[in-house]
């Protein structure tokens, strides 16, 4: 192997691994650096999406879903089932298939793209070169043209409840669990709190959620916050708002949070304490003494709006730099550098990133919420249309949520999409497309939707936007 390379990416998550693989399509010399290890103890490419993330918990979220809807919504088919029971360890046994595959997979994607993939620690040293040490402990230095910081994030530890594996658990042991735990407590009802604690409860788990913040959600629109609120009330996850955790102690084979709210001192007794309060960029051991590269006050790589530090052909992408932790965000910052190291044009539209949170129903968004349209003085519309009138919705048995659509009222552009229901996270596609292209609500009212489709509701909420909607009373 060669010790020069044009290009070395420190990091092989969904930040990092595009970045490579664009580095190698655009005929550049690159290496991939990575060093996470499953609980096997197996070297695997992909960072957390792949192997702790978004891709074990969608596998875990799909078993759970099918569960649930096996005991209590095949009877309304005329689909009747008995004994329906539970197999966790070979739910896990699939997911971990899927993630062995998902993982391969990138190896198999470098080795096509001329990649050479490194298992290791990689260092940025002074100059552009790189610390390199092996699996095997052995060391070497590299060098290259350009370096791409891609270190990714950790979970936040709390200092009232730190991780005390099997009982005060992060969101990679929550993916872990081998039974359904009778009595579980998570702390915070963000995106993974909401995610895991969905699926545990739908596998028979009583799940109760503790939230410093006074709302739910905030970040989302605030009426599809409600209905969600709404719906997670009606399955049964008990979110306690306005919460400050003071201690999570072991006792014997359970949790006790002692935490506040409003209301005075209380506590709450658990079998298993998931701790999904955040996650913090990761650079330990990663920058070298004179390297120049630049940390800001939350522990960020500071970067410009292409990505670039400070010093010359050092880049940094993904959950390490500022903007939403997401994967999709990573890969396109990740294939924006390789692009524009190659010389070529690269860009991440970041006003234009869709959110989306797998719960049952999904939540995804894309834009503006309307309380921010509102903030900004915007004069606008609104266009919402509700799937229990969505007749692929009814026929699925998912006829719950609406989509919604914040319009212009001026020249009538799209400023945000938000959808709670059922296949949100798929739905949102063509919202962001339609923004991509600055599309106004008419030109979604004129693109011909199939029938019967859930794509229908996004048509129709175009259409109320104007107080046209067919399938549904304009308000
Ligand atoms: P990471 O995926 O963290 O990868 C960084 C890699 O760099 C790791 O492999 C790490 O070991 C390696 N590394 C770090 N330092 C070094 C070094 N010095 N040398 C060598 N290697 C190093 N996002 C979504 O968009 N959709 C989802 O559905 C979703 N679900 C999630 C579910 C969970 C439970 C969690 C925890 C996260 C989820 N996320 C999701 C967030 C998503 O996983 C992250 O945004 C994404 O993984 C960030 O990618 P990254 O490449 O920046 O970092
Ligand atoms: P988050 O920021 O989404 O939510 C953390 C929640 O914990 C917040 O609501 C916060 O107010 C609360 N919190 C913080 N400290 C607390 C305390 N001491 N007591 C009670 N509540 C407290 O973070 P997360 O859910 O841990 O997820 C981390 C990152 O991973 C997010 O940035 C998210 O974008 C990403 N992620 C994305 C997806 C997805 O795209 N579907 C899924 C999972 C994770």
């Amino acid at each position: 192997m060669s010790d020069t390379f044009d290009v070395i990416v420190i990091g092989g998550g969904p930040a990092g691994y595009p970045a490579a693989i664009r580095a190698g399509q655009n005929k550049l010399t690159v290496a991939c650096i990575d060093e996470w290890r499953n609980r096997d103890g197996n070297y695997a490419f992909g960072g957390t999406c792949l192997n702790a993330g978004c891709i074990p918990s969608k596998a875990l979220l799909e078993s759970s879903e099918l569960y649930h809807r096996a005991r209590e919504e095949f009877a309304v088919h005329g689909i009747k089932l008995t004994g329906v029971s539970l197999d966790v360890a070979q739910m896990q046994r699939r997911k971990a298939g899927i993630v062995k595959a998902s993982t391969q997979g990138i190896t198999a994607l470098f080795k096509a793209a001329g990649v050479t993939g490194l298992h290791g620690h990689g260092k940025l040293l002074s100059g552009r070169r790189v610390a390199y040490t092996g699996a095997d402990g052995s060391q070497r230095e590299l060098t290259a043209k350009h370096v791409v910081l891609a270190s990714g994030s950790v979970p936040t530890e709390l200092k009232s409840a730190p991780f005390k594996d099997p009982y005060i658990i992060d969101s990679w042991g929550a993916l872990e669990l081998q039974a359904a735990p009778r009595r579980l407590g998570v702390i915070g009802a963000g995106v993974i709190g909401l995610e895991l604690g969905s699926v545990w409860r739908r596998l028979g788990s009583e799940v109760t959620v503790l939230e410093a913040l006074p709302e739910l959600l905030p970040m989302a629109d605030q009426q599809v916050a409600k209905e969600a609120a709404r719906q997670f009330k009606k399955q049964g996850i008990d979110i306690r708002l306005g919460t400050q955790v003071r201690a999570a102690k072991i006792l014997g084979d359970a949790v006790e949070v002692s935490y506040e709210d409003a209301t005075g001192a209380h506590t709450l007794t658990v079998d298993r304490l998931i701790v999904a309060a955040g996650r913090r960029p990761y650079t330990g051991e990663l920058l070298g003494e004179g390297t120049g590269v630049e940390i800001d006050a939350r522990g960020f790589i500071k970067v410009d709006e292409h990505c670039r530090t400070g010093v010359e052909g050092v880049w940094a992408v993904g959950d390490c730099v500022r903007g939403p932790m997401l994967a999709h965000k990573g890969k396109e910052e990740g294939v924006m550098v390789a692009d524009m190291i190659a010389g070529r044009y690269g860009e991440v539209n970041y006003k234009v990133i869709p959110a989306v949170i797998y719960t049952a129903p999904e939540i995804a968004w894309v834009g503006q919420t309307e309380q921010q349209v509102k903030a900004s003085g915007r004069a606008y519309k609104l266009g919402v249309f509700p799937f229990p009138a969505n007749g692929r919705a009814r026929a699925m048995e998912q006829a719950l949520g609406f989509a919604k659509i914040v319009a212009a009222q001026d020249d009538d552009e799209i400023l945000g999409v938000h959808i709670i229901g059922p296949m949100a996270g798929e739905l949102i596609a063509e919202a962001v497309l339609a923004m991509e292209y600055a599309a106004s609500s008419e030109d979604l009212q004129r693109t011909i939707h199939a029938h019967p489709t859930l794509a229908e509701a996004l048509h129709e909420a175009a259409l109320a936007a104007d107080k046209r909607a067919i399938d549904a009373l304009n308000r």
